[in-house]
Formats: C-alpha cells, sequence, structure tokens
C-alpha cells in the first residue's frame, strides 16, 4: 500500500491522537491503514441500500479522496471509525433543564461524548436565575453561571484521559435574568477556561439597542419579568468584554431560527464550541472539507478553478457524510433519533486562503467576495442536487414532512442540511493547507522534525514561487518573511504580491465580516471564522464588526483582539 504523501506536521499530528495503539499503546496502523480503516468502515453503508458489491468501489474513492487530501471528515470520523467506538460526530448540543437531575443527567452525557472526541454546546437560558427560590429545599438558586462552573470542571477532569483536550459552548439569552453574570464570567481568565461563550441575542434585543430603550429580562422558570434592563448598557458590556477578552460573541438566535429548515421541531438554543453547527437539543452532526488546493489546474500564471473536480468532491462528501449518520455509533438513544432522523451534515471547504494565493486574489478585495459568492453558490448547488440525488435511492430524511422543504414545495432532501464551514483547526494540519475560511495568520509557519524538538520556520509554498518566478526573493525578502511573517509593510516589493500575500491582522475586521457573511449566505449551517483585530484596536471596532455581522445575516460572530488571551480553548495546539 502506498503511503499518503504528509507534511511532517501531519505525521506528528496523526501520530500523537489519530492512528490506533493496542493495549501496550503501540501505534499499530499506519496513515494509509488509517485511511483505509475509515474508508471501509464509511463505505459500508451503501449496503444499506443497494448491492454489497458496491461498497469496494465506494471504499476505494473514500479512500484515494482521504489519502490525497482532497476531502478529509472531522476529527472524530478520523479517530474513530471503524474502531469499536465509532462515534464519528464533532459537533453536539444537548438540552440544560432546570432541575437537579436534568443538569446532572446531561453533565454525564456531555463527558461520554467528549471522550470520544466530540465537542459540546448547550444554552443555560433554561436555569433559573441567581437568587430565585428552589422548591425543593427551601433555598435559592445559585445561577445559570454556577453550572456553567460544574461542566467546566467536568471537561478540566477529563481531558487528560480523551482523545482531545474538550471544549463546550456555553450560550445565554441576553433577556435571562443572570446576563451581566454571564457576560462578565471570563473576566478571570482561569475560570470556563474550556468553555467558548456566547450572547445569544434577539431582533427584539438589537432593536432596543437602536431606540435606547428598555427590555424585559423574564425568568425562565414562570416566564415572570424579573427586571428591566437598559439594552445599551448591556451592549456596552459585551463589547468591553469582548473587546478586553475575545467572548463573549454572538449568536444570532433569530436569524439562526428564521433559517433552520426544520422549524417544526421547536426552536434551536445552542450551536457547537466554534458555533458553527446550530443544533436542536440531542442533535450531532458530522463535518467533512474539502481542500481547496485540490481543485486547482493551470501553471503558475494561468491557475485556474477545476470546477468539474469540485463539482465531484462535493457529491463524495455528500455521500460519505450521509453514510457517516449510518454507521455511527450514538452515546445516547436521544441523539441517535434526532440524528438518524434529519440527517444533517455539514460539507465546507478549507484552504480557502491558499486558493486566493494561487489565484493572485486579495481576501479584502471585491473580486475575493465574487468569488466566494460563486464558489459556495456552486457548491450549494451541487450539494442540494446530491443530496436529492441520494434521496430518490434512500428516501427523504424522515423529519422531512412538516418541513420547510415540505411545506414550501422545495426539493425532496435526504438530509435537514448539507453546508457548514468548519474551523478545520487539526484536519487543515493534516491536509496541509490553511484553515477553512481564515486567511493565514502568518506567512510563514513552524515545523517540528519527527520526533524531535527542533522547530524550524517555513515560508508558505505560494509566497515563495511567486516570488521566486517574478525574480524578487533574495535573502532580504527571506528573512524579513521569517522575521515578521508579512510583506504588506514592505514598500521594496510590487504592489500587486503586496495585496496578494495578506495576513490576518492586515485585513480589516470589516473584510474579516463580508467574507464570513459571503459565505453563511450559501451555508444553511454557520461558519466558523474569527474576526482579528490588530491590538491597538478600540471597543469601537468591536462594536462595529458585532454590529455588521448582525445586520449582514451572520448567525454568530467571534473576535480576537491580538495578545487579549494568553491561551484560546481551541488553540492549534501548538503544532502550527
Ligand atoms: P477538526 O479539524 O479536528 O476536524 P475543527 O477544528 O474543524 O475540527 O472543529 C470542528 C468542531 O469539532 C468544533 O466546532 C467542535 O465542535 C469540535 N472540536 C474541535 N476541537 C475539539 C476539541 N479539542 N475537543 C472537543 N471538540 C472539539
Amino acid at each position: 500500500m502506498e503511503e499518503p504523501k504528509l507534511s511532517t506536521n501531519a505525521l506528528i499530528v496523526l501520530e500523537e491522537r489519530y492512528l490506533r495503539r493496542n493495549a501496550k499503546l503501540e501505534i499499530i496502523e499506519t496513515p494509509a491503514e488509517m485511511f483505509w480503516r475509515v474508508a471501509r468502515a464509511v463505505a459500508d453503508a451503501d449496503a444499506l441500500y443497494g448491492p454489497r458489491s458496491q461498497v469496494a468501489a465506494t471504499a476505494e474513492r473514500f479512500y484515494q479522496a482521504m489519502a490525497h487530501l482532497e476531502f478529509l471528515p472531522n476529527s472524530p470520523t478520523l479517530m474513530n471509525a471503524g474502531t469499536p467506538s465509532s462515534q464519528c460526530m464533532a459537533c453536539f448540543v444537548l438540552p440544560v433543564e432546570d432541575s437537579l437531575e436534568g443538569i446532572f443527567d446531561t453533565l454525564k452525557l456531555a463527558a461520554l461524548i467528549q471522550q470520544t472526541g466530540g465537542g459540546t454546546g448547550f444554552s443555560f437560558s433554561r436555569l433559573r436565575p441567581r437568587g430565585d427560590v428552589v422548591h425543593s429545599t427551601g433555598g435559592i438558586s445559585s445561577g445559570a453561571v454556577s453550572f456553567m462552573m460544574l461542566y467546566n470542571a467536568m471537561t478540566e477532569t477529563i481531558k487528560q484521559g480523551s482523545k482531545r483536550r474538550g471544549a463546550n459552548m456555553g450560550i445565554l439569552r441576553v433577556d435571562h435574568p443572570d446576563v451581566r453574570e454571564f457576560v462578565t464570567s471570563k473576566r478571570d481568565r482561569r475560570a470556563l477556561n474550556n468553555f467558548n461563550i456566547s450572547v445569544g441575542v434577539t431582533d427584539e434585543f438589537m432593536r432596543a439597542i437602536e431606540k435606547g430603550e428598555k427590555y424585559p429580562l423574564v425568568n425562565p422558570r414562570d416566564r415572570s419579568v424579573w427586571e428591566h434592563e437598559d439594552a445599551r448598557r448591556i451592549w456596552e458590556l459585551i463589547i468591553q468584554e469582548a473587546w478586553d477578552s475575545g467572548e463573549p460573541g454572538l449568536v444570532a438566535l433569530d436569524t439562526i431560527n428564521r433559517q433552520n429548515p426544520t422549524k417544526h421541531l421547536g426552536e434551536i438554543e445552542a450551536t457547537n464550541p466554534c458555533a458553527e453547527e446550530p443544533l436542536h437539543p440531542y442533535e450531532a452532526c458530522c463535518l467533512g472539507s474539502i481542500n481547496l488546493n485540490a481543485v486547482v489546474t493551470g501553471p503558475p500564471e494561468q491557475r485556474q478553478l477545476d470546477w468539474h473536480k469540485l463539482g465531484e468532491l462535493v457529491d463524495l462528501g455528500v455521500h460519505f457524510l450521509d453514510n457517516v449518520i449510518d454507521i455511527n455509533h450514538y452515546p445516547d438513544p436521544r441523539i441517535e433519533d434526532i440524528c438518524r432522523r434529519n440527517r444533517r451534515i455539514g460539507l465546507g471547504v478549507m484552504g480557502w486562503a491558499d486558493l486566493l494565493f494561487q489565484l493572485g486574489v486579495p481576501y479584502d478585495s471585491e473580486e475575493a467576495l465574487s468569488l466566494a459568492e460563486e464558489l459556495m453558490g456552486f457548491v450549494e448547488d451541487r450539494a442540494v442536487e446530491a443530496s436529492v440525488k441520494l434521496a430518490e435511492r434512500r428516501g427523504v430524511f424522515p423529519n422531512y414532512p412538516g418541513s420547510d422543504y415540505d411545506r414550501r414545495g422545495g426539493p425532496r432532501m435526504r438530509n435537514a442540511t448539507t453546508r457548514t464551514i468548519a474551523p478545520t483547526g487539526t484536519i487543515g494540519i493534516i491536509a496541509n493547507c490553511s484553515a477553512g475560511i481564515e486567511p493565514l495568520f502568518a506567512l510563514t509557519y513552524t515545523r517540528r522534525a519527527l520526533g524531535g524538538r527542533e522547530l524550524k520556520q517555513e515560508i508558505h509554498p505560494v509566497f515563495l514561487e511567486e516570488a521566486r518566478r517574478r525574480g524578487v526573493l533574495d535573502d532580504h525578502l527571506r528573512e524579513h518573511v521569517v522575521a515578521t511573517g508579512r510583506v504588506r509593510n514592505l514598500p521594496t516589493l510590487p504592489e500587486d504580491l503586496r495585496r496578494v500575500f495578506a495576513t490576518a491582522l492586515e485585513i480589516s475586521p470589516e473584510w474579516h465580516v463580508r467574507m464570513q457573511a459571503t459565505f453563511q449566505r450559501h451555508v444553511d449551517n454557520g461558519v466558523s471564522k474569527t474576526i482579528n483585530l490588530p491590538q491597538e484596536a478600540t471597543p469601537e471596532d468591536v462594536e462595529s464588526a458585532y454590529r455588521l455581522a448582525y445586520e449582514l445575516g451572520c448567525k454568530g460572530i467571534t473576535v480576537y483582539r491580538y495578545g487579549s488571551r494568553p491561551e484560546q480553548v481551541l488553540s492549534l495546539e501548538g503544532y502550527c
């Protein structure tokens, strides 16, 4: 079996967490064997709908796409498919009921999910506020944030023994009486260190800010009004905290629910940890990403997108992820039930910044937005078509009756949703491409020698190639790039090169948000994106980004001001 061509960083990641080990913890598979294990396990679902003889051909196609790093499923699939645990989903949302039993049931389930490498998101909005009565004990409640601390401690305790370090999303509605405590809950940087937090904002709240009005905080226990808050004061508090520490983010609950095709199942209250997947309570989702480096053809000066190949990879991705739903081992029957009934999948792209480099298009340009529109519009049409074709052979998703597709005479879909832009924090390293739709943080990255501690600075290969082709690559340029990671500020370099090879902090927040919003228009789940701000950015900059994201229809927003947080929940764990 020929081994796939993997970068050193990819091999390190695979060896540390992905390749199977025996009882003595020795690695017992190669990367090629890992891709085969996954390909076979996932292809096996074909036998549920047609002759078993077709499974081998499907497995071969899945294997080739993964081994050539053209398409990769999310980490839990790579780690677990075809193993006894076989839990393949990356994203979960669990309900937190307003009772001790409910809180601890969900805590246990979250622990089991995190053990398999899945991330968990919760809305704590159903919990009665701090100071409210507890009839059974005659005491008073310690409030929503105190229970988040409990969940945080659970993750802290189990993360050593898990496949990944564990990640949670905590969401609280802006009209919950504990909103102030929630918004400021990460002032102590060690508190809630295993949580990302986002405020669930409503259209009503956003309107109240505009008008300078008060809005009611409501006790979820009995729907009584607790008190009235000044919308602008809460908004300013959110902005100040986000400026200070990057959190809380926002989740636009009404936007999410308006666009949810399965409204007949009730409201969506929460998302997974990186906010790209709004889900119903107990729902989970498997993600997969197409590496855009794999769909570029032509010599350097005439590179173009290979639409035919992109289309084929979308077909393959939808097929793959639909199969995952059938072969997955679910950690709870309630999760299994809704996953099988909605068949929600999240196919997306990664390597967007690499693609723009290759095509010579600056990230912060109208041309890049048009290309994003065209590319994701194409993925949208093709993914819907692929899901409809699957439905012809395999049937529509069981919750189809009563869904928006059904009521509005839409397509007969196999899957309630098909598209997500994932962060691809680890699979991007495995595929050796830029993460999701993010710009590069620097034009250099760090490579660790296999088995050693030695670190080497590498320059982005497309930049090197382009600088060489244009005859401007010399020692001075190399030294500048290695020292600063960027070239926009280098007046000696031709203007067009400086424009194209932009990095995250050189791109204004407005362009970051516009890029996110453009992808969101063609994505039926959410888009993972960090709006990077330079250290000297002001709270007003954060406010403009938050407002713009809401106005442009983003389902959520996360900002990060350089240097404002010592460590992020989902850092790249020191590989990159
Ligand atoms: P990957 O590249 O490893 O497939 P992503 O970075 O795309 O994963 O993240 C996708 C989702 O996977 C996240 O939003 C979250 O739900 C889950 N996830 C990511 N990293 C972790 C982690 N360390 N622990 C638990 N869940 C995680």
